[in-house]
């Protein structure tokens, strides 16, 4: 089996560009810039500096000891991503992305966010170098995070609210394409995950792969060995594929992406298309996505605002199609109590998304081996979620 992809844009059968014309023409430039600067000296070299001075990399790689001990099965180590400036992995591809920018001359930066993370990373990154920054964001999401709206309006972002559909991340999207095709001359599209039409995927994925390159190498110099088992959430697959792509290629490295499961497999109850959708296209690429059987994509539910989302990047699709990876679910109540569980033991707050990776280490941990070792990836802190949990767990 061959992991490379296997046309231009392809991995397997997923991924690829269905997109206008005018659009491919702004994709084909974007590609070409990528591939002129991301092996570029200079290039890497800003990155490196920036990655190290104001985003605080490399995060640690933490042996979690009391989680391990109170579970009693294989060690577990986590990725800590979290400790990342403004709390997540995003900023490793904001920095990415900002910079190639800059190298095209864009003189404006638009971005989607749903949660309003991805929002508040690309303001942080626009901020830093002095670029205009406009954010998309479904009205819905504008009043359920208002005060993500103010963070990013503090960081001198322009916030978009969204009308138009569920008036949520998938119509934020649409916008951000819209404006995109409208402003294509002096505007850079600052995708947040590893999703969309090539060479979003390809180019999400190589800024976010600094994750598995620094566990890899922590790991073994830590253990002396590989993990047996890496585990991360799957929104859109981007914190997911940045950890995993580096071990691909290991065969005795077991790899789990962690669907949001919500409250269980109706419709409308959960974001987790690579379990319960099938294959199709969303936002101009192919992958598992969530569909009615009149080609409507379906509601989607999580207890973690940034795991709602109805498609996923291409390359979790391929992985799932080829048996590479495995992808299972985990409820929001699981996720809820490994928020709660891994606060107590290690004086760690993960995002309820990261939670949704905790909770299924929790579950398999106990049954391997004490020499076995699980990397988690803590894709992000828990700080904005304390509000949402404290009235989940207050009723
Ligand atoms: C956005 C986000 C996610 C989900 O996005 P991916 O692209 O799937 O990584 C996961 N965790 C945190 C903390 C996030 O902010």
């Amino acid at each position: 089996m061959s992991l490379a992809q296997t046309k231009v844009g392809f991995f397997g059968d997923f991924g690829g560009s269905f997109v206008p014309e005018q659009l491919q023409g702004v994709l084909d430039r974007l590609d070409e810039a990528f591939q002129t600067y991301k092996d570029d000296p200079d290039f890497r070299q800003e990155l490196d500096h920036y990655l190290r001075e104001f985003v605080g990399r490399p995060s640690p790689l933490y042996f979690a000891e009391r989680l391990t001990d109170a579970l009693g099965g294989a060690k577990i180590y986590l990725k800590r991503e979290e400790l990342n400036h403004t709390g997540s992995h995003k900023i490793n591809n904001v920095m990415g992305q900002v910079l190639l920018a800059k190298r095209m001359g864009a003189k404006r930066i638009i971005a989607e966010t749903g949660a309003g993370q991805h929002g508040v990373a690309t303001a942080t990154g626009c901020a830093m170098f002095g670029i205009d920054c406009v954010i998309y964001m479904g009205e819905e999401d504008t009043k359920r995070q208002a005060l993500n709206v103010f963070r990013m309006e503090l960081l001198g972002a322009k916030v978009v609210p969204v009308t138009t559909g569920t008036r949520t991340l998938k119509d934020a999207v649409d916008a951000a394409l819209g404006d995109l095709m409208a402003n294509y001359e002096n505007t850079f599209y600052l995708l947040g995950s590893a999703v969309g039409p090539h060479p979003y995927p390809t180019i999400v994925r190589h800024f976010q792969s600094i994750i598995g390159r620094e566990a890899r190498t922590q790991l073994l110099e830590q253990e002396g060995r590989l993990p047996d088992l890496i585990t991360a959430c799957v929104g859109g697959g981007s914190n997911a594929i940045g950890l995993f792509s580096p071990f691909v290629q290991d065969e005795t490295v077991k790899i789990v992406g962690v669907e949001p499961g919500g409250r269980g497999s109706a419709r409308g109850e959960h974001a987790a298309p690579i379990t319960y959708g099938g294959p199709g296209e969303i936002h101009g690429f192919k992958c598992y996505v969530m569909k009615d059987d009149d080609g409507a994509i379906q509601p989607t539910h999580s207890i973690a605002a940034g795991l709602d989302y109805p498609g996923v990047g291409p390359e979790h699709s391929y992985y799932k199609a080829s048996g590479r990876a495995d992808y299972v679910t985990v409820t929001d109540e699981e996720a809820l109590n490994a928020f709660q569980v891994l606060s107590k033991a290690e004086g760690i707050i993960p995002a309820l998304e990261s939670a949704h990776a905790v909770a299924y280490a929790m579950k398999v941990a106990p049954q391997m081996d004490r020499e076995q070792i699980v990397i988690v990836n803590l894709s992000g802190r828990g700080d904005k979620d304390v509000q949402q949990v404290f009235d989940l767990v207050q009723r």
